[in-house]
């Protein structure tokens, strides 16, 4: 490795020893830098590293709020405006009680990289809340919004930080948040929010992006090693919004999805998720926060609980797509001894170091990086901001071609990157090669900053 890198991770993991999370998302994307920080010295000189590991800017504030028995409750806030050299910071808010700094800070890290990887104007940035959405009414949840964005909305703006959904935050959190937003600005803006509802400045197929990206992204690596999208059995950890729509576009383009899973355990659909209802249903899984077992009782299949699917032997692509660290070692031997032969992250950062390095070192395995897989969700979130100040509304047609030409061209410059530095078909490297140097460029001609 690169010497400067190894100075800069050894400075990382001592600071910020008390942030494992953050520590894992800068070696990851740090040990892939080596050949293009060996080819541009002008990097060390300046000590770029040092700066993009540290974020522009990071808050922590209080969130109160009322339940509907009249009790108060605090929670902490936090928002990290981790990048913004290549445009305003964006990225989603987060509610759940396993929250904290350490999260906050590696999902900011990541989503520069893969905001840059987009090809659009974003900057990154993150947010979120140890707030547990779960059982809470809808009276408790629009407090609860009311009261975050009270606090937050002098330091967000269309060109300024755009926030928007993930684990948590759907779009009903999204109206109450930016009905708050216009109560206390008093302007319309509506740029300043993502994920919007279709009535006042949401675009259409933002709810399915990531998942529709994640599917298009699959189609390239297939394509890349001779392979076909039809008939391929796919197991999809997850049973949130990412997870339904890989579901909806695997369904439409003639692949099997035969398994999701929950914190409750996993479900096995030999028929594939494939019909309407069956896909519908997810979404009321979701909202409802029912677990994967109201799947099994409802369509009559399989349910294993407590238990993960790593290691069945009749999927062909597995998509982790739930939360980060969610495959650990074991998991990731299991599947490697099955007959899985794409492993395709999804959710941010799903598999653990260890667990990484081992299914990389596998060559009958093409590994592809959450960054790049699931930049499709924050790509059309670009489209919305691009809608909004333009004051125009685009066909689902013509977002959706959007999507799938950016899904590609990620895929793609991913692919370049890494043959251009002699590593092969290395999708992990190439995805952060190319997501790096797009910022490292910005930086640098803005000087020092
Ligand atoms: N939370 C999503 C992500 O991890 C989407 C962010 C956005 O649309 O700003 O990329």
């Amino acid at each position: 490795m690169n010497t400067y890198i190894e100075s800069v991770l050894k400075g990382v993991s001592i600071r910020h020893s008390s942030q494992p999370e953050f520590v894992q998302a800068v070696h990851e994307v740090l040990s892939s830098l080596s050949p293009v920080v060996d080819a541009h010295p002008e990097y060390e000189k300046a000590d770029l590293l040092n700066r993009i590991v540290e974020p522009e800017r990071m808050f922590t504030f209080r969130v109160v709020w009322m339940d509907d028995q009249g009790q108060y409750h605090t929670n902490r806030g936090w928002r990290c405006q981790f990048n913004g050299a290549i445009g305003p910071y964006k990225g989603g808010i987060r509610f759940q009680p396993n929250v904290n700094e350490s999260i906050i800070k590696f999902l900011g890290f990541e989503q520069t990289f893969k905001n840059s990887l987009t090809g659009l104007p974003i900057g990154g940035g993150k947010g979120g809340s140890d707030f547990d959405p779960a059982g809470k009414s809808d009276a408790e949840i629009m407090r609860f919004c009311q009261s975050f964005v009270s606090a937050l909305y002098r330091y967000i703006g269309p060109d300024v930080d755009v926030p928007a959904g993930d684990m948590g935050v759907g779009g009903r959190e999204i109206g109450y948040m930016y009905g708050q937003y216009r109560r206390l600005k008093g302007a319309w803006e509506n740029g300043v929010f993502t994920g919007k509802g279709l009535s006042y400045g949401g675009s259409l197929i933002r709810p399915e992006a990531t998942g529709y990206g994640a599917m298009y992204y699959l189609e390239q690596v297939l394509r890349h090693q001779g392979d076909t999208i039809e008939g391929k059995r796919i197991g999809v950890t997850g049973y949130g919004n990412v997870a339904w729509g890989i579901v909806k576009k695997a369904a439409e383009l003639g692949a099997v999805c035969c398994y999701i899973s929950g914190s409750d355990g996993y479900i096995h659909d030999p028929d594939g998720i494939n019909t309407p209802e069956k896909i519908d249903y997810m979404l009321e899984m979701r909202e409802k926060h029912t677990g994967v077992k109201a799947y099994a009782e409802k369509f009559g299949c399989e349910y294993v609980p407590g238990a993960k699917f790593a290691g069945v032997d009749d999927i062909d692509v597995y998509m982790p797509a739930a939360t980060q660290n969610e495959i650990n070692l074991e998991d990731a031997k299991k599947l490697a001894a099955s007959n899985v032969r794409y492993y395709i992250e999804v959710s941010n950062m799903p598999t653990t170091a260890e667990a990484v390095e081992y299914l990389r070192s596998r060559e009958d395995i093409v590994v592809a990086p959450s960054k790049a897989v699931n930049a499709g969700g924050v790509g059309v979130s670009a489209l919305e901001m691009a809608q909004n100040s333009e004051r125009l509304v685009w066909t689902a047609e013509e977002v959706d071609a959007h999507l799938r030409s950016m899904m590609i061209n990620i895929h793609n410059v991913s692919a370049e990157a890494a043959e251009e530095y002699g590593l092969g078909y290395d999708l992990i490297s190439g995805a952060n090669i190319a997501g790096f140097k797009k910022v490292a460029t910005a930086m640098m001609e803005q000087g020092i900053f």
